[in-house]
């Protein structure tokens, strides 16, 4: 190909296909270059996704969008030793207008970067891009293969482990800033479904699960309702993985077994299991002359304990970065000084807000405790205020006897929490 492009998006995921459609639909000439079969293809994990960012950029777009079913119920387990406790949270207002749906990647990527070329973007599936074309210190292109395309702007939107940034000579993120997250799809018939989630017709249910599931490793579990399965995993903090020397296809498989989880996905058929890196931190550098890191590639995830957010992240920053291409068009300077509006859209936006935040959530989502003394004594609360087996104490005795020897460590845990959620 010896076109020149105005920009060319290094992969199709939201990010990549937010930054493909808004560049197009702004008169733009896009080259977006995937290396998977097909959007989607390489990307089977995912859940939830938050309907806020989509929706600013395609109004209603559950209208036409592949979602899998509408959130109204929002469920949180404690897992303790020998019991579990849940908290189950159903909200009309979350009904309209939508607050998250569940979606199949492998149908929604494909749908998104398909609305992008219905805008006038270009598509090219099935090829890994493999460098990048420099002129003067400036990116002015990219390498795949023996194919050489260049355009004024590239945009990394390859995910997490973003072989462009790497190229960039943005610095490469560190194992400790990843989490893993490993999911599996269970086929289920759709009333099955409904039935066990307590669920209106077409709608849906998130629940995450904190506790023995991630076998004192930071983390937790998730069940999200699709149409007819489930999609089921855990995300988990990959250095104490290694430490601990547990193998993470055990945890996934353990998980499935714990009678709460069990009793969900009984008689389930397994489609499919996937595992991708989740990043934790976002990068120092989002641009250089010429670049642009949008999405995963950037870090761009936030994860608050109870939302994981990276899907709506991704294409808030896809649509900043092509508002950062516009204004550099304009001016026709393509240099790292005019790309910088990309960080202050960011910034003025949720993306970088909600990074800040949330900026010290996961040092404090790496604190063991979480995992096994909390979720343990909420249960054993639990069972001291139901059992009833002789004289009873009264709510507040129970409380204070079930903390008894914890208390200040307790204290301290809330006040760090408060601080960092
Ligand atoms: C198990 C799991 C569960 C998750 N659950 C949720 C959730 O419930 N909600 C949520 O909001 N987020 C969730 N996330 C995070 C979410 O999936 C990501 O934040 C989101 O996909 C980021 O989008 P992206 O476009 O930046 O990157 P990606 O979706 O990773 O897309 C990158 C694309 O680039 C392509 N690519 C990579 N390298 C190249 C190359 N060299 N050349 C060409 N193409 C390339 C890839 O094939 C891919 O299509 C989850 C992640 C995992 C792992």
């Amino acid at each position: 190909m010896s076109e020149k492009f105005d920009v060319i998006i290094v992969g199709a995921g939201p990010a990549g296909s937010a930054a493909a459609y808004s560049l197009a639909k702004m008169g733009f000439n896009v080259l977006i270059i995937e290396r998977g079969k097909y959007p989607g293809a390489k990307n089977v994990m995912g859940g939830r996704m938050y309907a806020y960012a989509l929706n600013r950029l395609i109004p209603e777009f559950w209208k036409e969008a592949p979602v899998e079913r509408k959130v109204t119920r929002e469920k949180l387990t404690f897992q303790g030793e020998k019991a579990s406790f849940t908290l189950d949270f159903m909200d009309e207002e979350l009904r309209e207008p939508p607050n998250s749906f569940t979606v199949q990647r492998a149908k929604f990527d494909q749908w998104f970067a398909n609305k992008a070329v219905e805008a006038g973007a270009t598509l090219v599936p099935g090829i890994r891009v493999d460098d990048l074309i420099w002129e003067n210190k400036k990116v002015v292109g990219i390498v795949a293969g023996t194919d050489k395309i260049e355009a004024n702007v590239v945009i990394a939107a390859d995910g997490a482990v973003s072989l462009i940034a790497e190229k960039a000579g943005l610095k490469k993120f560190d194992v400790k800033q990843f989490a893993l997250g490993m999911k599996e799809i269970i086929e289920l018939p759709e009333k099955t479904i409904e039935e066990r989630f307590n669920l209106a017709s077409g709608e849906g249910a998130a629940q995450l699960f904190v506790g023995q599931c991630t076998k004192e490793i930071p983390g937790g579990g998730f069940i999200y309702t699709n149409k007819s399965s489930l999609s089921v995993g855990i995300v988990i903090y990959i250095d104490r993985l290694i430490k601990k020397k547990i193998e993470s296809h055990n945890i996934i498989l353990e998980f499935n077994t714990n009678p709460e989880v069990a009793r969900l996905i009984e008689g389930g058929k397994i489609l499919e299991y996937s595992a991708h890196v989740i990043p934790e931190t976002s990068r120092s550098g989002l641009f250089i002359d010429g670049l642009l890191v949008a999405g995963d590639a950037g870090g761009l995830v936030v994860n608050s304990g109870l939302t994981l957010r990276g899907m709506d992240m991704a294409i808030a920053s896809g649509v900043a970065a092509a508002e950062a291409v516009k204004k550099a068009a304009e001016k026709n300077d393509f240099s790292k000084e005019i790309l910088s509006y990309y960080e202050e859209l960011l910034k003025r936006d949720f993306v970088l807000r909600d990074k800040e935040t949330f900026k010290k959530a996961p040092e404090f989502l790496q604190n063991e405790k979480l995992y096994t003394l909390y979720p343990d004594f909420v249960c054993r609360l639990f069972h001291r205020l139901t059992l009833v087996n002789g004289p009873k104490k009264r709510v507040f005795d129970e409380i204070l006897e079930e903390s008894e020897g914890k208390r200040i460590q307790m204290f301290l845990d809330m006040l760090r929490g408060m601080r960092a959620l």
